[in-house]
């Protein structure tokens, strides 16, 4: 099945970028996914094509106009009727690795990306099927590079798109806890060895020390990961997660 992803923005010819390339690019190219890149000025209802306007309140920059949005979102739904429909907004939920596995296993994501100041707060208003999504405490110019990231994220785990199986699980955050670090050759580097246990063979050795890295790691950099995960652990909630991790532990 070809995950259906649909863009909305001022800059088309932004996309596929650097989904073009690489791994995402090969996919795309094989049909794993689809992208239609719409144009949200092609919505506009004036000789300017305008898309935006002044603040109501007055203050910095240009808004989004509500109207000319929801044509464009509304065409996409009419096209791409599956798909769930996200916005980019610093406004939005910070997008977690669990949101991207979900999206990943869907028929296809919307995303509608902003610029200048965003979009008049009616269109979520009128609009509630929307989903607004943050990549994170940060402030972008504009929502392609977001959109960018979270396609990219669920590119890699469509089927067939990654080489190893294994590779799309024991990534940082699936298992809530930050990966393990990484070594490769050279063995002696600036007087740098490789970790010892890594380089005995012993596979269940390994194992166990990649998890305590993977602990240590989390804790050290992530509390609120960390804090997390303890909490989890100590609550066990669901049937899945938590037979899973018995095998583990
Ligand atoms: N005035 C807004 C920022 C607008 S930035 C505010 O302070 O909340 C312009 C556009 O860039 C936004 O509409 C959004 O689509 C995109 N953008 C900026 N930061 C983002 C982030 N952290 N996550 C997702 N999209 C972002």
């Amino acid at each position: 099945m070809t995950f259906s992803a649909a863009v909305l923005t001022l800059y088309p010819e932004m996309f596929p970028g650097p989904l073009g390339m690489s791994l995402a690019g090969r996919a795309l190219t094989d049909g794993a996914w689809s992208l239609d890149a719409v144009h949200i000025r092609d919505f506009a209802t004036d000789r300017h094509r305008t898309v935006d306007d002044t603040p109501a309140g007055g203050g910095a920059g240009m808004v989004l106009r509500a109207d000319i949005v929801a044509r464009a979102v509304d065409h996409a739904t009419v096209l791409h009727p599956a798909n769930p429909v996200i916005a980019m907004t610093p406004r939005g939920a910070p997008l977690t690795q669990a949101r991207i596995r979900e999206l990943a296993s869907g028929p296809g994501v919307t995303i509608l990306c902003g610029r200048f100041e965003g979009f008049d707060e009616r269109l979520f208003e009128a609009r509630p099927a929307i989903e607004q999504v943050s990549l994170g405490d940060i402030v972008l110019s504009g929502g392609e590079p977001a959109a960018i990231a979270l396609l990219d994220a669920c590119i890699r785990l469509l089927p067939g798109v990654m080489g190893a199986p294994s590779s799309g699980t024991e990534e940082s955050f699936e298992d809530g806890l930050l990966e393990y670090p990484h070594y490769t050759r050279p063995q002696q580097w600036e007087g740098r060895t490789i970790p010892e246990v890594l380089r005995s063979g012993d596979h269940a050795k390994i194992a166990a020390w990649r998890k305590r890295q993977a602990e240590i790691d989390t804790r050290l950099r992530r509390p609120d990961l960390w804090e997390r995960h303890t909490g989890a652990r100590d609550q066990p909630a669901s049937g899945a997660r938590r037979e899973k991790k018995d095998q583990v532990e």
